[in-house]
């Protein structure tokens, strides 16, 4: 059986320029056809033409042809959620005995796969701040496989100099890959910056609606075919169902962003202006944000993800929270509507406390990711909460 990932070609075969304007959704399982050759053919990937969900399907190829689009990769491919497809880089690019190294700014479930799982496997797993070159040049030093880095990070919008990371990684003969789940194409490229593989939990801005989990990755041929078969052998396919759902999702998914992103950068603004009760403002927009400068060179809009640290620490954050009347309360990120989390109690509560404090992460700090709803009613939730 010949691998079933197939490259793309151009944009006109994503849906035939005339009849249905919107994508028909096949939900077989299973695919008949003439005779034993045909079948046969079809398995091996000599003839064009369904074979079973398992390997692809139309839906999930549709879906991995926007997002290539929109990466200016040579494709993707599409899992059932977002760790599904960080797995498959891992898992399905490195073996017993190779090492990895990950940034120590990570999602926790990602955490979770890299202290758990992998050193399970043989895999030796070094850990770095891509802020510091000296650490990633440590962790580094003695032949790693693949860096992977998050960027921008959670929960503080810190933007990684992803050129640094690629030229340490070139230099060790190692692989890039980024989760930039925290800014969908086209407003973030990380293969544009030499990365090898770009990675997003579709679940977030790509779904954009709170009601898809999937995974994408994209970058070059030869990378993605492994992937595809990692995905084959492991089942981590997403379903027609969701694959369907996202290409819908991508039709709105630049409007989306600017308008959420918008939203973010003046609730910036506007928590900045009140620094009496809020004690500090994460937010690459702001040109006081460490990474100001850096998300100028990597970033087409400052995103739709922004935290902030309440004076008077958690008991007040907590107050804070609870009178939110627009903001749900809620983990996740990425929907049409505006989600808050104190990330003491849900992202980084596994995270010791000094280990937290060390990277930045206030007790009294909250989360946002912010939606597209009108930007006043943003500011008079915010203002009401805030008692400002
Ligand atoms: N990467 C980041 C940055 C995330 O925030 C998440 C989930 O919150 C994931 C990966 C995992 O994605 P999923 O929940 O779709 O598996």
């Amino acid at each position: 059986m010949k691998s079933s990932y197939r490259p793309y070609g151009c944009r006109n075969d994503a849906l035939p320029p005339l009849g249905p304007v919107a994508p028909d959704l096949t939900r077989a399982t299973t695919f008949a056809y003439g005779s034993a050759e045909e079948l046969r053919a079809v398995g091996e990937g000599e003839a064009p033409g369904e074979f079973y969900p398992r390997y692809g399907h139309p839906a999930g190829r549709l879906f991995e042809r926007h997002v290539a689009e929109l990466e200016a990769s040579d494709g993707a491919v599409s899992f059932a959620s977002g760790m599904a497809a960080i797995n498959a880089i891992f898992c399905g690019l490195l073996q017993a005995g190779d090492a990895i190294a990950v940034s120590r700014y990570v999602y926790g479930g990602v955490e979770a796969l890299v202290t758990k799982d992998l050193p399970r496997f043989g895999i030796e797993v070094r850990r770095f701040d891509p802020f510091d070159d000296a650490s990633l040049r440590a962790a580094t030093r003695s032949g790693v496989k693949l860096i992977h880095v998050e960027t921008p990070t959670n929960p503080l919008c810190r933007v990684i100099d992803l050129k640094r990371i690629v030229a340490v990684a070139r230099a060790s003969g190692a692989l890039v890959s980024v989760d930039a789940t925290f800014l969908p194409p086209p407003f973030q490229r990380p293969l544009a910056h030499g990365a090898d593989l770009v990675m997003h939990s579709a679940t977030k801005m790509l779904g954009g609606h709170s009601d898809t989990l999937a995974g994408i990755v994209s970058g070059r041929h030869e990378l993605l075919e492994r992937l595809e078969g990692f995905r084959r052998r492991t089942g981590a396919i997403l379903s027609p169902d969701t694959a369907w759902l996202l290409v819908r999702s991508l039709a709105t998914l630049t409007l989306r962003t600017r308008q959420a992103s918008d939203n973010a950068m003046r609730i910036a603004e506007f928590l900045e202006r009140h620094r009496g009760s809020v004690k500090q403002v994460h937010y690459p927009g702001l040109p006081q944000h460490p990474d100001h400068d850096v998300a100028r060179a990597y970033m087409q809009s400052y995103g739709y993800m922004l935290a902030f640290e309440v004076a008077g620490g958690l008991a007040e954050a907590v107050r804070v929270y609870d009178c939110f009347g627009v903001f749900a309360r809620a983990v996740s990120l990425g929907g049409v509507e505006s989600l808050a989390s104190i990330p003491l109690h849900t992202s980084h509560a596994m995270m010791p406390p000094a280990e937290r404090r060390d990277a930045g992460i206030a007790d009294g700090l909250i989360r946002l990711s912010v939606g597209i709803e009108p930007y006043a009613t943003l500011e008079r939730d915010l203002a009401t909460a805030l008692g400002i």
